[in-house]
């Protein structure tokens, strides 16, 4: 019969106590021995969850105290040289430094990158290999995890990045070295791990290989082959397992299928695709099939008859003792549990299932595929819930469904091109040349967040809250105008989180209370919960932008965050298209940018900082996603009147492979981050020939330096040379949210007086 197995759990602790943890560690209030005894705990109750709930195949080694491609990085010590590491095994100072950089005595270095986990919005550490690079196992985590296991009775399955994932997630600071040359000097730490686990008694062994589910090369192909080859001859009696997720294998199906390996996992909920390619090319009857049927990258219900019959598809390629089942991928990216939200309206509960309910419904199918009488009670009631979700008026309301329909590629259009908006923009604005500007925000001080936190408890009046912002915004306007910026904003000092601040004032949103999931090492998030049709009873910023332009004469830009970043920073509803969901949302925003427009507010920037996150893996799906994207931003700005600027800003620069649809986004203003990498950025432009405006992040905000004007006016400058001069804005990369004003004052300073000894120079030169 089919057996219920598991991928990975979370491990921030239901109550975050992995946070409490590791944050008392680095300030010194709690001793290794400590810190080591509490992330125990952690696993034993995740243990504990797993086995209650009745999963066969229990993982092990998923936990970690920082980050699962760290944790791999020290199993085969890939320690960069900066961090002067020499030791047998990695420490735990060293372990951090490499997460969080370190300045103690003698020692004064930088984190190690950090990147997004595929496409989800968990963060994981970038390993850093050079030619020549050596490898020796150097942690005994997994083992000591299994042995950590077994002591309690539970028979785990440790889990491991796969070694041609590994290098393929790693990078070089010499871009012409290829981090998967040095497989042959990794693979040998992989065969002591595997065959030490297997002599410890391990039946399973996973092994995450997610990097194929992108689009391979031939030559990773053939690593994979080559490197399975060798660890299937040192894995003694343990059994390999092979798992992908979060799409469809595609061209890689053949190589993964003919590894001599025990099992092989496939994601079907978020590559529905694999389901084609059993149906091509069957499945080898020597293999077991880890069947990913349950979303464990999303928060919904699941639908056990859709999975019931999704099972019987993939039933007829492989029989029942040849098959796992599980959820799509590790259960790291959804929250614990959903019986702890008290305060969320009981009818939504039953139509969510966190990590702990995903084990259920996982054991229910593995159940259900043997004996589908022994669980017709539950598999009952979960057609009812589902019922009620689909039939719903929380969830649909026929107004927003029939505007939807109705909202085309008219409402999209500006109606009036480009240059001409640009001349109705210069007469309106009357800017000068490089206008200096800002992203939004400023610093989020300690008094701004405590009369936020007094708000909610209750301990002041919204009045009381409204005067304490609206005094914010009055010294703010003030500052700027002393400063000469020449785009004024209001500073965003009532809004917490840029998705959070609207998802609150939109219908079909739902915020948890304990809903955290990790970002990255002790950085947790609470993604909104978009369950319903989207709607905006009322205006949202309307208020706090016109009082910020009734304060001064030059123009204070609106703020609004836009549809498609609100949508990829959410748990998004899965019973329509996530365009469908997008596209809802850009039309409540459309109604606020109109608002704006109407009460006097002459510019307006639609933030899209997750636009590009959004991009599915493989490559052939990637322009439809661009597609819908670029018209749900469309249609939340187009609206705007010609003489109205919108603006736009992305909290990134690789533009190179999206640049058309950057392009088509038709912002009559951009801006961007770019202190970084300039020369790809400038290489660009050079190719694609961009007509609109475009502030190139000049100063990095993501650090507490302050750049002299010389260095902000060179970075403009240098962009000067492919870009037109009257295109170009002077602004910093970000909001400046997380910066204190020590910084933030000298630097606008600064930049301040960059933009005017460059307008110095034109005037100078056009003499
Ligand atoms: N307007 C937002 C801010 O300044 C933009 C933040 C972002 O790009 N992530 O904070
Ligand atoms: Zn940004």
């Amino acid at each position: 019969m089919a057996r219920s197995h598991n991928l990975g759990y979370p491990r921030i602790g239901k109550r975050r106590e992995l946070k409490r943890a590791t944050e008392g560690y680095w300030s010194g209030k709690i001793s290794t021995e400590d810190l080591l005894g509490q992330v125990a705990t952690i696993r034993e109750t995740n243990w504990k969850t797993q086995r209650d709930a009745g999963i066969d195949l229990i993982p092990c080694n998923d936990f970690s105290l920082y980050d699962q491609v760290l944790d791999t990085v020290a199993l085969a010590g890939a320690v960069p040289d900066r961090y002067h590491w020499s030791e047998d095994a990695v420490d735990l100072d060293t372990y951090f430094a490499m997460a969080r950089g370190a300045q103690r005595e003698g020692l004064d270095v930088t984190a190690l990158e950090m990147t997004k986990w595929f496409d989800t919005n968990y963060h994981y550490l970038v390993p850093e290999l050079v030619p020549g690079q050596t490898f020796r196992l150097a942690s005994t985590k997994p083992f000591d995890e299994l042995d950590h296991a077994s002591s309690l009775g539970i028979h785990a399955k440790p889990v491991l990045i796969g070694p041609v994932s590994f290098l393929l997630l790693s990078k070089s600071r010499d871009e012409r070295f290829d981090p998967l040359s040095l497989l042959d000097a990794l693979v040998p730490v992989y065969r002591e791990v595997v065959s030490r686990l297997a002599e410890m008694g391990a039946e399973w062994i996973q092994l995450d290989e997610p990097c194929f589910v992108q689009d391979r090369s031939g030559d990773e192909r053939a690593a994979l082959t080559r490197a399975y080859g060798d660890l299937a001859a040192h894995r003694g009696a343990a059994k390999l397992l092979v798992q992908t997720y979060f799409d469809s294998v595609g061209d890689s199906y053949r190589t993964l299928a003919a590894l001599p390996v025990q099992g092989v996992g496939l994601d079907f909920v978020r590559g529905p695709r694999n389901l084609d390619l059993l149906n091509s090319f069957g499945f080898p009857s020597d293999k077991v099939l880890a069947a990913g049927i349950v979303d464990g990258r999303n928060v919904w219900l699941n639908d056990m008859e859709r999975s019931l019959g999704l099972s019987e598809q993939i039933g007829k390629h492989v029989s029942s003792d040849r098959l796992f089942l599980n959820p799509s991928c590790s259960l790291l990216h959804v929250p614990y549990d959903v019986h702890l939200e008290q305060d969320l309206d009981p009818r939504l509960v039953e139509w969510l299932a966190f990590a702990e309910q995903k084990l259920a419904e996982v054991v229910t199918l593995a159940q259900a595929a043997t004996d589908r009488e022994s669980v017709s009670g539950v598999l009952q009631a979960n057609a009812e819930a589902v019922q009620r979700r689909r039939q719903s008026e929380r969830v649909h309301r026929s107004e927003v469904k029939d505007r939807v329909a109705a909202a085309g590629e008219q409402e999209a259009n500006r109606g009036i091109e480009y240059v001409e908006r640009r001349e109705a923009q210069h007469h309106a604005l009357e800017l000068p040349l490089f206008p200096t500007t800002t992203i939004g925000s400023f610093p989020q001080t300690p008094e701004v967040r405590r009369n936020r936190n007094r708000l909610q408890k209750g301990e002041i009046t919204q009045g009381e809250h409204d005067r304490f912002i609206s005094e914010e915004i009055q010294k703010l306007v003030a500052l700027q105008e002393e400063m000469g910026i020449d785009v004024l904003v209001h500073g965003e000092f009532e809004r917490s989180d840029m998705v959070e601040y609207f998802g609150e004032r939109m219908d079909g949103f739902a915020f948890t209370r304990h809903g955290w999931v990790q970002s990255y090492g002790t950085r947790y998030i609470r993604p909104p919960i978009i369950f319903g049709d989207v709607a905006r009873p009322q205006a949202m910023t309307v208020r706090w932008s016109t009082y910020a332009q009734s304060l001064t004469d030059k123009p204070v830009k609106g703020m609004l965050t836009g549809p498609v970043t609100i949508l990829n920073w959410s748990f998004v509803r899965d019973d329509q298209t996530r365009a469908v969901t997008c596209k809802q949302i850009a039309l409540a925003i459309r109604d606020e940018v109109r608002d704006l427009e109407n009460a006097g507010i002459r510019i307006i920037q639609v933030d899209e900082p997750a636009l590009r996150e959004g991009l599915p893996l493989h490559h052939g799906d990637r322009q439809e996603y661009l597609n819908w994207a670029v018209m749900c931003f469309r249609l939340a700005t187009a609206v705007a009147s010609p003489a109205t600027q919108v603006h736009t800003h992305m909290c990134y620069s690789e533009f190179d492979d999206i640049i058309e649809a950057i392009a088509a986004l038709d912002a009559d203003v951009i801006s961007i981050e770019n202190s970084r990498s300039n020369l790809e950025l400038l290489d660009t432009f050079r190719r694609f020939d961009y007509k609109q405006e475009i502030g190139p992040g000049v100063y990095d905000i993501h650090s507490p330096r302050v750049p002299t004007s010389d260095e902000m006016r060179g970075n403009l400058s240098a962009a000067s040379d492919v870009l037109d001069r009257g295109q170009l804005w002077m602004n910093p990369d970000c909001g400046l949210k997380t910066r204190r004003w020590e910084e933030v004052l000298p630097a606008l300073r600064n930049m301040v007086a960059a933009a005017r000894e460059l307008r110095e120079t034109e005037v100078a030169l056009s003499r």
